[in-house]
């Protein structure tokens, strides 16, 4: 889409210049993208910052190619105070200009060359002040233990607001920083520091190397008190003739938790370099733990910034801290391959940088850390995308961009997990070996430049010999959203068995959606023969089809989604349901996530009822493979939530869990044993979660009880004793604790929570707070939340707790409509795309989702990318609503 719009403003442009002379374009102001006439070349950035003061001035000086008579530019800046422009053209000779902004909530400004200037190399200075971002983005103020930090989160457009500038991603530049501190600062960037000099008493400058051509939205640096730490350098290897030089930083007094991850750094690098045949390209890496951060993770290359649990790691860290940790490393430096030497040329196409870096971590996850099973983490992830993907209101993964909200929003599950496990079902369909062979090809012909979809699947339909057919299965599901839902029949024919396929979109029962759709889906059925298992496979590309099962008279038993490979859920007609549930122990861990998708998808679109579901779902908690394990859960959490109404009826969903989780839970126990698999300790922490907080099992709660009543003993130093805790359970026994205590218990995580740095105690003191559940309690909690003792970027972990029940929802409503300017004021313009399901999440009703609408409607125009989640926030409320008017809860109790 973005080529047709494209071409069309260049059209237009020759059309209106080449009819008669004209001085200067007759333009518009662009809401949308900048227009192309006008170019960058190359930066110079000079900024001087103190963390301490409120603001920051800087320099930006552009190189730019004028490519048509003009006698002004279109430019990014937001909330900038530009005091002085410079015009420098060809000749050097300098004329004044004028920088007025011209579309104040996107950031789009004008800026005047005093009179016409022929096509030419101009440079352009500006001169500015701004004020470090509160709310995380731009250059934007933090602290640590009260010591201020200042640091940079450009993507996806806020690079306007630390610079003027030209904030697209196909503006790829080389640029040139320089950084005036206090001098008794530190400062990182991309590149390494190449000078320092005095630059009067108290300050001094730093200079850092050219980057490679870079866009706006990768541009990073950081400024204070840091500790940086050496890490292993990264051996050269076939593909880079130069050791690699690896540090860690994080605010100061905290580097000494670095040398976990900054170990494992080295053997992703490898890793990454091997698949792709090409070297890391940029001469060093920083891996930065941020104070205070906004997304999880970012990639700028040569500075990767994480949030700061990611990265601060101790022996007794939680599990899921330390795995997070690798995959989330994985992650960002698989970026630097796609995304940073490779850029998407427009945000349509975020899925090149973000669907391919998720893809990849899995493919690094399971070469360096096999134990983790990423296999697994990417069905259960694409499960996870499903739900949202049944959503009318669900996004392309190629969905186009219409403005700024659409940019903001294109950070989703659909760009993310859709993403990565379409690209995992071609994988499948190619082969890997052949699908690496393209994707060497792709970073090869693009490197340093920017690539559109077009380019990465002719670039894989070219190994693979594909022709037009696998282009347009593999659009089909970049183009349109949507789950295919793909159901068979069995027939016997001609002494031959023949699978009857059919496909249409997968919609929930209550959806309005139209149901008519095709894909092109590889799908593979596996079958039970009298010689075992077979697999057959075909590209289903059209609303039904057949395929015979060779070897098999009379299959046992199928499974529609071998290996769990493809990207779309299946129906079974009645006998074969019941023959696979009787098999389901003996398939694969991968299958059997499948299967359990199955019953979910089959509950939520009406066709199994819950006691039905419920049965098949029970062989799965016993299994060996802790995902498997979990899996039931999502489906009966939703049963006992939302159907069970009587105590009675409660009872029924509390027995099933107890019979099939208790006995896993006592044989695990409540403290981690040493030297035990890490996968026993996420078992662990997840069970007694579900045990505990989501069915109330009293058993468990004691247990967790005793370890928050522990934690919250106030050692001879003042502070809490949360390390007497189990690590892994520590949120949920202080959680506990809140909801058995009550004031006193809440009352000693608002004291301490100021008191502590370690992001993971932190962490579970949030999820102490979060679990207040007397609406007095938990406004408490929330009047915490905004205030400046919780950062920013912990806020919604407060507020997102108290949605469980109709009466824990009408509190929180009526607490965040009263307190919205204030919860606005924090989170900023740009990250309140994600209120209306803060609020929302969880609603059941067509009463809640009437009164989400009517509420959020009139405020959609002062909220970036707001639409989108009151749109999906809405349906899945009535969704609910209208799953829940099926049920027959009686049925619970035959
Ligand atoms: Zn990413």
């Amino acid at each position: 889409m973005h080529r047709l719009a494209r071409s069309f403003v260049l059209t237009a442009l020759a059309a209106c210049c080449s009819a008669a002379f004209a001085a200067t374009p007759a333009d518009q102001v662009p809401h949308g993208r900048l227009p192309r006439w006008a170019q960058p070349q190359s930066y110079q950035l000079a900024f001087k910052v103190d963390p301490a003061q409120k603001d920051f001035t800087g320099t930006t000086v552009i190189k730019v190619d004028l490519k048509q008579a003009a006698d002004h530019l279109w430019i990014n800046g937001h909330d900038l105070n530009v005091s002085k422009v410079t015009v420098t053209d060809a000749n050097g000779t300098q004329h004044d200009g004028k920088y007025a902004v011209v579309a104040l909530q996107e950031g789009v400004a004008r800026v005047d060359f005093g009179s016409v200037l022929h096509p030419q190399a101009l440079t352009i200075a500006l001169e500015f002040s701004a004020p470090l971002n509160q709310q995380l983005q731009g250059l934007y103020k933090v602290s640590h233990a009260g010591t201020p930090y200042a640091m940079t989160q450009m993507e996806p457009i806020s690079a306007r607001f630390a610079f003027p500038g030209f904030d697209e991603p196909d503006f790829k530049t080389p640029y040139d920083i320089t950084l005036t501190i206090p001098s008794d600062l530190t400062a990182v960037a991309n590149t390494k520091q190449i000078s320092e000099t005095a630059a009067g008493d108290r300050w001094k400058t730093l200079s850092f190397a050219r980057t490679q051509p870079l866009p706006t939205y990768l541009v990073a640096f950081a400024v204070g008190p840091w500790d940086i730490v050496n890490g292993p350098d990264i051996a050269p290897s076939e593909y880079r003739s130069d050791v690699l030089p690896l540090r860690g930083i994080a605010a100061h007094g905290e580097g000494h938790r670095l040398q976990h991850v900054l170990s494992e750094t080295p053997s992703i690098i490898h890793t990454l370099e091997n698949y792709y045949g090409f070297g890391y390209p940029f001469g060093k890496l920083d891996l930065l733990a941020a104070p205070d951060f906004s997304a999880g993770a970012m990639e700028n290359p040569g500075l990767v910034t994480f949030r700061d649990w990611l990265l601060l790691l101790d022996p007794d860290s939680p599990a899921k801290y330390v795995r997070g940790s690798f995959n989330v490393t994985a992650h960002e430096l698989a970026h630097q391959w796609t995304g940073d030497t490779v850029t998407l040329a427009w945000w349509d196409d975020l899925w090149l940088n973000e669907a391919f870096a998720t893809w990849m971590q899995q493919k690094v996850t399971m070469k360096v850390h096999p134990e983790y099973r990423a296999d697994l983490d990417r069905i259960t992830t694409a499960e996870d995308a499903m739900e949202n993907d049944s959503l009318v209101s669900a996004r392309k993964i190629r969905q186009p961009i219409t403005g700024n909200g659409d940019i903001e929003t294109a950070f989703d599950s659909i760009t993310y997990r859709k993403g990565a496990a379409v690209l995992g079902m071609f994988e499948g369909y190619v082969g890997e070996g052949t699908f690496q062979q393209g994707m060497r090809a792709y970073i090869q012909q693009h490197k340093f430049g920017n690539a559109t979809a077009d380019d990465l699947i002719d670039a894989i339909a070219t190994a693979a010999k594909q022709g037009d057919a696998f282009k347009h299965a593999f659009d089909s599901f970049l183009n349109q959203a949507g789950v295919p839902y793909v159901q068979t029949r069995l027939e016997q024919k001609n002494g031959k068995t023949v699978l009857h396929l059919s496909q249409n979109r997968y919609l929930p029962a209550g959806s309005t959606g139209d149901a008519a759709r095709v894909w092109g889906v590889p799908v593979c059925v596996r079958y039970g023969t009298a010689e075992g298992s077979k697999v057959s496979c075909e590209m289903l590309d059209k609303a039904s089809d057949t395929m015979t099962l060779e070897g098999a008279s009379t299959p046992t038993w199928i499974m529609p989604n071998a290996n769990s490979r493809g990207y779309y859920r299946f129906s079974l007609a009645k006998p074969e349901w019941n023959a696979l549930t009787q098999h389901v122990a003996a398939l694969a861990d991968t299958e059997q996530l499948a299967y359990a998708d199955g019953i979910d998808a089959g509950f939520r679109h009406g066709d199994l009822n819950a006691a039905d579901a419920l049965a098949a779902l029970k062989p799965l908690a016993g299994a060996s493979t802790r995902e498997v394990v979990v899996a039931p859960l999502g489906t009966v959490n939703w049963i006992y939530r939302h159907e069970a109404a009587t105590d009675a009826q409660r009872a029924v969903i509390v027995k099933w869990v107890k019979d099939a989780y208790l006995p896993r839970v006592m044989q695990l126990g409540y403290h981690r044993k040493a030297g035990e698999p890490d996968g026993d300790s996420l078992l662990r922490a997840a069970l007694v979660h579900a045990l505990a907080l989501d069915f109330k099992l009293p058993e468990v709660r004691a247990e967790l009880l005793k370890q928050g009543d522990v934690a919250l003993v106030k050692k001879a130093d003042g502070h809490l004793d949360l390390a007497a805790a189990d690590a892994d359970l520590l949120g949920d026994a202080l959680a506990v604790a809140v909801q058995e205590h009550g004031k006193p218990a809440l009352d000693a995580l608002i004291a301490e929570l100021p008191q502590t740095t370690d992001p993971a105690q932190r962490n579970a003191m949030l999820a102490g707070l979060a679990a207040a559940d007397t609406p007095e309690l938990a406004n408490q909690a929330r009047d915490f939340a905004l205030s400046k003792q919780v950062k920013v970027g912990e806020m919604a972990a407060i507020l997102r707790g108290g949605r469980d029940t109709p009466a824990a929802r009408e509190a929180l409503w009526q607490w965040f409509t009263g307190h919205y300017d204030q919860v606005l004021g924090r989170t900023g313009s740009f990250a309140s795309g994600v209120l209306p399901k803060l609020v929302g999440g969880g609603s059941c009703s067509t009463a809640e989702a009437d009164r989400l609408q009517a509420y959020f409607k009139p405020r959609l125009k002062d909220i970036t990318g707001a639409d989108r989640g009151l749109a999906q926030t809405r349906e899945q409320t009535l969704l609910c609503a209208a799953l829940k008017a099926k049920q027959n809860p009686a049925m619970l109790l035959r």
